[in-house]
């Protein structure tokens, strides 16, 4: 808190442990901290009391640390060894250029569209997934504002409050949030180099359970499951009549040819499967896709209808344009070129600074290394230390809810000399600070 609101340590520890003993706010590390009485109302006596309103909702709110990455991540300076998203530097201003001056002169109307999406775009994306072998007609596709509300649509229109969501221990952050915040149980299934144990699971029975996975370059650990493995949790799925989310975000970034999605691999529907334009072109566009069959995709559409009428169609036009063009293949695979090499040095780096510290995993895509200290060391202490040296880190424990010794460490935001030099810097204060 200090490092963020740039004030010295002990006045915010002294001005919470005041506001703590007149009653004013309360809090525990890791769950925020709220202000539970209406003393502003005192202070302020005409405002409303607003602050009843503000921890209602069924949204709780983010803990401190992941509040502090959200506000981190837009100073200037910092240097971001954890952001899932790709270095903006590698933003093509005339590939863009191109394809914006051509939808501008193609579009004729910016209207309403129907409640499952362009109709071209849901042609492109029947076309393109083809190729990962999913066999989906435009009918069978719903397009959202990116693939986060897709779980979200699911969460409210599919499941039910106490639903059980089964999902890899450690699993992304905002999915496990979605799912929580709509009133699931979530289970955690741990994972082996080979992906999800999915024997461990038991499942409950309880209605509209669900499987939650991220099979491919997964968030955050970036482990991909085997085709063998993949081919048996689709077997333990049917057997056990539990239905499987594939969110594909990291579908097409496998630097050595592609593994086939679990969705390939269903003929009777088992599997709703997620796409997004986030990860390999642009998390603005706010595009994400579900693929499933068509009550699946009908219901969701509808309730999508009721939430925001439908996804950008400027967004929708553009990746249409993209997809049809043929840019988007072809950027793609120039992509995983430039990720592979951060990913190789990456590895590198980490040789170099970390054999003595830690143990990690080699993807074979994506964005993330997973990275575990060998000794039991206070991540959140290395998170706030690591912000002296500007550099912002991802937290294991944001992505399971519970502590461990681990980083989700990305090498898709910062180039290849910044990653190595907050490797340097990193084992430096792990030595030296952190115990
Ligand atoms: N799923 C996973 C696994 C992700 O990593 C992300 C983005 N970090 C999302 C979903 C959300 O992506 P979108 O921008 O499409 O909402």
């Amino acid at each position: 808190l200090a490092e963020l609101f740039k004030v010295n340590r002990s006045t915010v520890i002294t001005a919470i442990e005041e506001l703590t003993s007149y009653g004013i706010i309360s809090g525990r590390f890791g769950a925020g901290t709220r202000i539970i009485s209406n003393t502003w109302s005192l202070l302020l006596p005409n405002t409303a009391e607003w602050n009843e309103y503000l921890s209602s909702g069924y949204f709780q709110e983010n803990n401190m640390i992941v509040q502090a990455i959200n506000k981190l991540e837009f100073e200037p300076d910092v240097i971001r060894i954890g952001t899932g998203e790709i270095d903006p530097r590698l933003f093509s201003k005339s590939m863009w250029n191109d394809v914006l001056n051509k939808i501008g002169s193609k579009i004729s109307s910016l209207g309403y569209l129907e409640n499952l999406g362009l109709l071209e775009l849901r042609q492109a994306i029947a076309k393109h997934i083809a190729k990962s072998g999913i066999i989906a007609k435009p009918e069978n596709i719903l397009i959202t504002s990116g693939s986060l509300q897709a779980l979200q649509l699911i969460a409210v229109s599919l499941l039910q409050k106490n639903s059980d969501v089964y999902t890899e221990a450690p699993s992304y952050l905002k999915s496990l949030q979605m799912f929580q915040s709509a009133g699931m149980n979530l289970k955690g299934i741990p994972m082996d180099e080979k992906g999800l144990e999915y024997w461990k699971l038991s499942t409950s029975g309880k209605q509209n359970s669900i499987l939650y996975t991220i099979p491919t370059n997964q968030n955050p650990t970036g482990i991909t499951m085997t085709k063998a493995r993949r081919q048996e949790l689709m077997n333990f799925c049917l057997e056990n009549r539990l239905p499987i989310i594939e969110d594909g975000a990291y579908q097409e970034l496998n630097y050595n040819g592609s593994i086939p999605p679990l969705k390939s691999m269903d003929s009777n529907g088992t599997v709703i499967y997620l796409g997004t334009s986030s990860k390999t072109l642009a998390p603005g566009l706010r595009i994400g896709w579900v693929v499933a069959s068509e009550p699946i995709v009908q219901r969701l559409g509808d309730v999508k209808m009721q939430m925001d009428y439908g996804a950008s169609s400027l967004s929708q036009w553009a990746l249409v344009e993209f997809l049809n063009s043929g840019l988007y293949d072809q950027y793609l695979e120039e992509l995983k070129i430039e990720l592979k090499k951060h990913r190789d040095q990456a590895l590198q780096s980490l040789k170099k600074y970390f054999s003595n510290l830690a143990s990690w995993n080699k993807p074979s895509g994506g964005f993330y290394i997973w990275l575990t200290f060998k000794k039991d060391i206070k991540i959140e202490r290395l998170f706030e230390e690591a912000i002296k040296e500007n550099i912002l880190l991802n937290p294991g424990d944001i992505y399971d809810f519970k502590e461990n010794h681990s980083l989700r460490l990305s090498f898709a935001y910062v180039d290849s000399e910044e990653f190595a030099r907050a490797m340097e810097k990193l084992s430096i204060i792990t030595k030296s600070r952190v115990g």
